[in-house]
Order: C-alpha cells, then sequence, then structure tokens
C-alpha cells in the first residue's frame, strides 16, 4: 500500500513512512495511492480485531499482522470502556458513540495511543529517536503528552498558548512527570503556536537535524485510526442500517476518517453532517463552495475554533479525480489572496459525496448542554452539544442518527457549570491529576527560542 501526496509532487510513500513525516514534501496531505476495500466489522468482533483489520489493510506490507495486532491491543487497553467506543442511545433512532474514555478524555486519544505505539515500534527497530512537535489548542497536547510519555525513542515538544488552555486540559499535558514531555507555554494564541511549528518544519536543515515530526490533525495514521470507530458503529447498529453520521468538527480529520471508512466498504452508505460553531469556514466551504480564511472567534467549544479545516486538502482531491496540480493551484492562490473559489469542476463532485454541515451558535450551545441533561440526565461537553444540537434539527429519516461525542463532560467544568449548573467531576482514575505536580516553561513567542531549547535538549542527551 502506497500513499500519495494531495498535491502531486512528493514521491509516494509507505504507511510507515507516511505516519512518521506528517506532511508530505511538497506541502500535501497523504493519502492511499488507491482504496483499499475492507470486509465489514462483524458485531462479535472485538474493537481491537476490527482496529487490526483496518489498520492492516492501511499498512499493507510495511508492518506484518502480528506487529499491527500488537499496537491496537496495547493502545486500546489503555481506554476505561471495555468496548473501547461505545454506543449509548440518546432518543428515538438516536445513539451517542462515545469516543472519550481514552486517558485524557477526548477523542484524540484514540489515534494518539495507536501512535505512540507505532513510533516506539518503528524508531526502536530502526534504532532512531525522534523530535515530535505539535501545537494545541487544548486536546492534542494531552493525548499526545500520554500516548508518549516515557517513550524512550522520541522527545516530545507541546506548544499550547500560555493561559488560553482550560485548566483540565492543561492539567493533563503537564502532570506525566516523564523526562521526554516538554511543555512549552507560548506568550500568544493558538495560531501563534502553529505558526512556530510550520516555521520549524518550513527549516528543512534544521527539521533534519532534530529528526523534526508532526502529529497534528494530518497526519495520515490520525485518520486511518479514526476509521475504526466508524466501521464498529455500523457493526453495533447491524450490516445494513443507514445511518446519518453528525460529528463536531474542526479541521475535519474526524469527519474525513469516516468518509474513508465508507470508500472502504466499511459502511452501508454514506451521510455526513458537520457540525460546526461560531467559526463557520467549514460550513461556507461545504455549502457554498468558497475557502476563505477567517480570525478564529472564541467560542464554549474550543477544539473546533479552527479557521482552515485542514483535512478538507483530501476530500478536495478526491471530488477533483486526484488532480494534484488543481489542488496545488487552488492553495497556492488561497495562500496568497486568502481566498479561493472551489473549481467549478469539484463542486458539483463535491455535493454528490455525502457530506453537508450545519453551524450551531455560542448561545444554542449552552442551550443544548442544558436540553441534553434535562432529557436525559446525562451531561455532555459543549463540543457533542454542538453535534446533537445539530441532530435536533434534522428532518426525520429512516437513518439512524450516530452523534460522535468528541469530549468527557469532566473536560470542561466550567461551561457545564455555566450551562446546567452541574458539577461535572472526574472520574475516579483522573483524580490524581490534581495531585500531581504540573511542570512547563513559560517562552516567548519567538521561533529562535524554539530552536534553541529543541537543539539544547538533544545536546543535553548525547
Ligand atoms: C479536535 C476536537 C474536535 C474537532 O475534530 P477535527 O478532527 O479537528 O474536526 C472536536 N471536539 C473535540 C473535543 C476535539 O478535541
Amino acid at each position: 500500500m502506497k500513499y500519495v501526496s494531495t498535491r502531486g509532487q512528493a514521491p509516494a510513500v509507505d504507511f510507515v513512512e507516511a505516519c512518521l513525516t506528517g506532511l508530505a514534501p511538497d506541502g500535501g496531505l497523504y493519502v492511499p495511492a488507491e482504496w483499499p476495500q475492507i470486509t465489514p466489522a462483524a458485531a462479535n468482533e472485538t474493537y481491537v480485531e476490527i482496529a487490526s483489520r483496518v489498520l492492516g489493510a492501511f499498512a499493507g506490507d510495511a508492518l506484518s499482522r502480528d506487529d499491527i495486532a500488537g499496537l491496537c491491543e496495547r493502545a486500546y487497553a489503555s481506554f476505561s470502556h471495555a468496548s473501547v467506543a461505545p454506543l449509548n442511545q440518546s432518543g428515538p433512532n438516536q445513539f451517542v458513540l462515545e469516543l472519550h474514555h481514552g486517558p485524557t478524555l477526548a477523542f484524540k486519544d484514540v489515534a494518539m495511543q495507536f501512535i505512540g505505539q507505532l513510533y516506539d515500534l518503528v524508531l526502536k527497530r530502526r534504532g532512531e529517536r525522534m523530535s515530535v512537535v505539535c501545537a494545541t489548542s487544548g486536546d492534542t497536547g494531552g493525548a499526545a503528552a500520554a500516548a508518549f510519555a516515557g517513550a524512550e525513542q522520541v522527545d516530545l515538544y507541546i506548544l499550547h498558548p500560555h493561559e488560553r488552555v482550560s485548566p483540565v486540559q492543561r492539567l493533563f499535558m503537564t502532570t506525566t512527570g516523564a523526562e521526554n514531555v516538554h511543555n512549552l507555554a507560548v506568550d500568544g494564541d493558538f495560531d501563534d503556536c502553529q505558526a512556530i511549528v510550520k516555521a520549524l518544519f518550513a527549516d528543512k536543515a534544521f527539521a533534519a537535524d532534530v529528526r523534526l515530526s508532526g502529529v497534528n490533525s494530518i497526519n495520515w495514521a490520525r485518520i486511518a485510526a479514526q476509521a475504526v470507530y466508524y466501521a464498529a458503529a455500523q457493526a453495533a447498529l447491524g450490516p445494513d442500517r443507514p445511518i446519518r453520521f453528525v460529528v463536531p468538527s474542526g479541521n475535519m480529520g474526524d469527519a474525513f476518517a469516516g468518509y474513508v471508512a465508507a470508500r472502504c466498504g466499511l459502511l452501508a452508505g454514506f451521510e455526513m453532517i458537520c457540525a460546526v460553531n461560531e467559526n463557520k469556514t467549514l460550513d461556507t466551504l461545504l455549502e457554498n463552495g468558497v475557502m476563505r480564511r477567517e480570525q478564529a472567534v472564541a467560542t464554549p467549544s474550543p477544539a473546533m475554533d479552527i479557521s482552515v479545516p485542514s483535512n478538507f486538502e483530501r476530500l478536495f482531491f478526491e471530488v477533483a479525480s486526484r488532480d494534484g496540480d488543481l489542488v496545488r493551484r487552488t492553495y497556492e492562490q488561497y495562500k496568497q489572496a486568502g481566498t479561493a473559489d472551489l473549481p467549478e469542476q469539484v463542486r458539483g463532485p463535491l455535493g454528490c459525496t455525502g457530506f453537508s454541515s450545519a453551524m450551531v451558535s455560542n448561545a444554542d450551545t449552552l442551550e443544548e448542554m442544558r436540553c441534553f441533561k434535562q432529557e436525559t440526565g446525562a451531561l455532555i461537553c459543549p463540543h457533542t452539544a454542538v453535534g446533537t444540537a445539530v441532530a435536533r434539527r434534522l428532518p426525520t429519516s429512516n437513518a439512524t442518527t450516530v452523534v460522535l461525542s468528541t469530549a468527557h463532560a469532566a473536560k470542561f467544568p466550567e461551561t457545564v457549570l455555566d450551562a446546567t449548573g452541574d458539577d461535572a467531576g472526574l472520574p475516579a482514575r483522573c483524580q490524581s491529576l490534581r495531585e500531581r505536580g504540573e511542570v512547563f516553561e513559560r517562552i516567548t513567542n519567538d521561533l529562535g527560542a524554539v530552536k534553541d531549547l529543541i537543539r539544547a535538549k538533544l545536546v543535553a542527551d548525547a
């Protein structure tokens, strides 16, 4: 199984290379050269078995079946629920797919736990070390810290905006106690953190020197690992049952993983509604065919405060009949002008993919958290609420609605309290978070300072 770049100018690579590299050298994103056809999951398969088959198909011959099975076994042992991603009925013909049973209570754990195991196995075999960087608005950093803490082959650098992540999100990043996890609190916002990470990769000499790698949402391993729970949900509801998925979306990695599952034959059909907050670039894209960079605004669902939904590029590549030149030209124009119209020839196909979108205001998000609590007795996080609010508005249909619950309510206790008056306590297994000491380093919003720090660490290790 080979992986090609959406911008058509990078050599094809295997699964391991695509996952260790992150972004392709031509600036594009990796996708499989062709979509493997995978037998749908069966109701009696365990999550680990489904994951092993699906990820085994994506890995091709880059890893043995035994390797993949071992990676999945170890990755999902850290989840607190036996079925990893359980479905919970929330209304007539409506379910919530709970993706928050991992170590940091957000769906990012599903992919990140697998990535941590993958890097460990491959780098040990190669006898190599890597410097993994990630910019985070809150959840990715914690998931990466949990996945890489103590890994012998990796130094992890997490850049988070100082005093702009929730206290619980920060605790998940800063209390691992692991010497290979380096938390940098940047004096700036999330976009500043992301700009530093991009600049680190853009300096090719530096990147090669420190063996730089990235695990943000454009990494193919994240998409591949997320396709698994769509297959598991289909199996749990019955192989022929039509499903419409509602996915709280930001970078669109999660929603695109559903499309991948469908393309590989793992779903009975495909209907995907991307639920967005007041940052509605993705909505404008899907509904009007216009890519427009807008300043992100703060909302109650910060993990979805995204101004550029980076995984859309993969969908664009598909609906453009895999014309990498067209993708490259459009993104170049977008980069220069801050806006670009989707070419005429891709708009028709985009409309036929099964994707649509809907926006939920800040006020409606809080109102939804309150209503959901009243109706079901359960607390949901503000991101999940954006999804259930959209589900509420959908026309009736034969299809079963499945809303993805992307984080645990306890990760956003301030918002939960505000909306419902309830205290979303941390699950027992996370209680010790508040007792462990925090370790992070404040740093100015300066590329040179981050480079010096990474270099100094490598010298100290050598
Ligand atoms: C990352 C995140 C999202 C958005 O997922 P994308 O794959 O970026 O669309 C939604 N909810 C939560 C809680 C998240 O952490």
